[in-house]
């Protein structure tokens, strides 16, 4: 494998080598290189016997540069010497990171392995793309820590595939360091890594070092079953659009619901927020087959339904999201549930509901919870050394062909099993983009109709658009298993049906989940902008059911006269219900990710102001 990677980066190794090593390599080109495979080794091994002295001379004066955490990282000179060789900067920087302190020889057999794998895979894994993979740890039982950027961030984003944002590569290397370096700080302190990391999830990756031992500190003294809080150091004023659509609201409510059942929320700026619990393990206040924990849930007397609301979004939001989330819907705490408990994807979401708690039960048959005996078939080709249990979140984009297309020559051209180096390598990008093995050494992305089945929708319910709209869809959408437990205390309460308020419908998993629990639907009003989601979910209406479905395609136009009308001529909602938008709380791109201001985001607004609206009419 290391002369391989050699043979294919030997002319720039050996056209460098000139000017660094003078004589040592001054008579050998490319051409010779290719030719004469003896010399080729005897050059190479002179050359890493050369580059192992000089550097074994150099590591003392140039590696060790203690950076500001007194931790000591690779100098820029140094960094630049491998650049002169020939190695792409990112490359550098990765191979140093992963090196650590395993010395110069194997720091060039990874350079050069890198160099055949890596830039293809960084170009390919999107980092430039702005589509962000999520990262997610070995460990089957708990990715809590490798789904910041992701994660689970997943899903409800539009980005797409290969759509370009220079700035993705670059601060992903930045930010990758960055965080590194403050989890080293951390370690050197004796902190756990994993709590280390997680403190960098819940404060952001600009935290300082004491802001970030303080959420540590914090979340070890939360309590049981909680590993931390979302932490709210950061402002949280939700800017001024959102407090001019909102203000006279706004003090109604600071009057209605502050101090009272949950405790008092402060100002609305956020800066005296309580941090929000962010719970590991992340199964909601019960999950299908466990004992109920016994939860002290005493909702407001506004919150009471009916009508009964649900609300979702990503649990990974930004610092203090969930908080103002929390307090403009009654001061409810979210019901954080990864769907990985209900499926063999994960996904983390977060559920503010004003539903009972009581009798919940699951979709049968439940869905299997393993990647193999969801997609049997993959079991044959699936390596021993690939260890995933299960999916990452399900996103909107998915990898580019020429990334399958590496992995499998990379692999063919490999030992078996690979050595460990490139079993990472290729472990990341599976686990990024949610690669399953399907033939030798070959894996793909999942299939939309594949998707389809772990969110629990039926076969084809997304097909008859194009692919890029499929995943989109699918990732930002419910996962029906999950939901549908929550909502199934409604089936006993509504046994002649429901009339729905759909909000941001999608491609209809609220409505597919009601279906499912067999909860009739009288009526669904249903507010969607995109056409092609609202084409899915009219087309799999008009085949399952009898009731009325009326659409409407902008929530912004959902006016409180609107409201009232339909209201008087359907007899009230009994289920205001959706996800709003979360393109601006999720994602590894900083400059999006700006919260409820964002544009996209701000959305939970107009959730609050059609369920006030809609609370305010029905209680005449
Ligand atoms: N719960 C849904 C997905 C919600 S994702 C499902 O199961 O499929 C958020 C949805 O909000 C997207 O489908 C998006 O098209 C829609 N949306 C965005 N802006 C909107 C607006 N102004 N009015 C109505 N819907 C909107």
């Amino acid at each position: 494998m290391l002369l391989r990677g050699i043979q294919t980066t030997c002319a720039k190794l050996a056209g460098v080598g000139v000017d660094i090593y003078g004589n040592l390599l001054q008579n050998q080109d490319h051409d010779q290189c290719i030719a004469d495979m003896n010399t080729l080794n005897v050059t190479v091994t002179l050359f890493l016997v050369a580059t192992i002295v000089m550097f074994l001379f150099d590591r003392g004066a140039d590696f060790k540069v203690a950076n500001g955490n007194g931790k000591a990282g690779p100098s820029a000179s140094l960094v630049q010497k491998y650049m002169d060789m020939g190695f792409a900067e990112e490359i550098v920087l990765k191979a140093m990171k992963d090196n650590g302190d395993d010395g110069v020889d194997s720091l060039v057999e990874l350079l050069l392995t890198y160099q055949e794998l890596g830039n293809d895979l960084k170009v390919d894994n999107g980092f430039a793309s702005g589509c962000v993979p999520q990262t997610v740890d070995d460990s089957d039982d708990d990715d809590i820590l490798g789904n910041w950027d992701d994660e689970d961030a997943g899903g409800r984003s539009t980005r797409v595939a290969n759509s370009v944002d220079d700035s993705g590569d670059e601060d992903f290397l930045h930010e990758m360091s960055h965080k590194d370096d403050k989890i080293d700080s951390l370690v050197k302190m004796g902190f756990p890594e994993d709590e280390a990391a997680l403190a960098i999830t819940r404060c952001g990756l600009d935290a300082s070092i004491s802001v970030l031992v303080d959420s540590i500190y914090a979340s070890q003294t939360a309590g049981d079953g909680y590993c931390g809080n979302l932490s709210d150091y950061e402002d949280n004023s939700y800017g001024g659009i959102n407090k001019g659509m909102f203000m006279d609201g706004n003090k109604k409510k600071r009057k209605r619901y502050g101090g009272q059942a949950q405790g008092s929320r402060g100002p609305l700026d956020g800066s005296a927020d309580e941090p929000m619990p962010l719970p590991n393990p992340m199964v909601g206040l019960s999950l299908p087959d466990q004992w109920p924990r016994p939860v002290n849930r005493d909702l407001p007397s506004q919150a009471m339904g009916p009508p009964y609301f649900y609300y979702e979004n990503v649990a990974l939001a930004p610092k203090g999201v969930w908080t103002i989330i929390s307090r403009f819907l009654y001061d409810i705490q979210p019901e954080f549930v990864d769907s990985k408990y209900f499926c063999a994807a994960a996904r983390k979401r977060g559920y503010i509901h004003n539903l009972p708690l009581e009798n919940r039960s699951p979709l049968l048959p439940k869905p299997p919870r393993t990647i193999s005996a969801a997609f049997p078939r993959t079991k044959r080709w699936w390596p021993s050394w690939d260890t995933r249990q299960q999916f990452n979140c399900l996103q909107t984009c998915v990898s580019s062909a020429k990334l399958l297309e590496k992995i499998r020559v990379t692999l063919t051209n490999s030992s078996d099993p690979p050595p460990p180096r490139v079993q990472k390598l290729v472990l990341e990008e599976c686990r990024k983009w949610n690669l399953a093995w399907v033939g030798l050494n070959k894996v793909a992305p999942l299939e939309p109709d594949e998707m389809e089945f772990l969110l629990g929708f039926p076969k084809d319910h997304t097909r008859g658009i194009s692919r890029t709209e499929r995943y989109r869809s699918l990732g930002n959408s419910f996962q029906v298993d999950t939901v549908a437990y929550h909502l199934s205390v409604l089936k006993d309460m509504y046994p002649q049906g429901m009339n729905v308020l759909s909000l941001f419908s999608g491609i209809g998993g609220a409505e597919v989940a009601l279906h499912r629990l067999g909860i009739h639907m009288k009526t669904v009003i249903s507010v969607e902008k995109s056409e092609v989601n609202r084409t899915i979910l009219r087309s799999w209406w008009d085949q399952t059911q009898t009731g009325t479905l009326i659409e409407i395609n902008d929530v912004q136009t959902l006016t409180s006269e609107r409201i009232e009308t339909y209201i008087r001529r359907i007899g009230g909602f009994d289920l205001v219900i959706g996800g709003s938008p979360c393109n601006n709380l999720a994602g590894s791109n900083r400059h999006h990710r700006n919260g409820l201001e964002g544009e996209h985001s701000s959305l939970f607004f107009q959730y609050v102001r059609i369920l006030e609206s809609v609370k305010s009419i029905q209680r005449l």
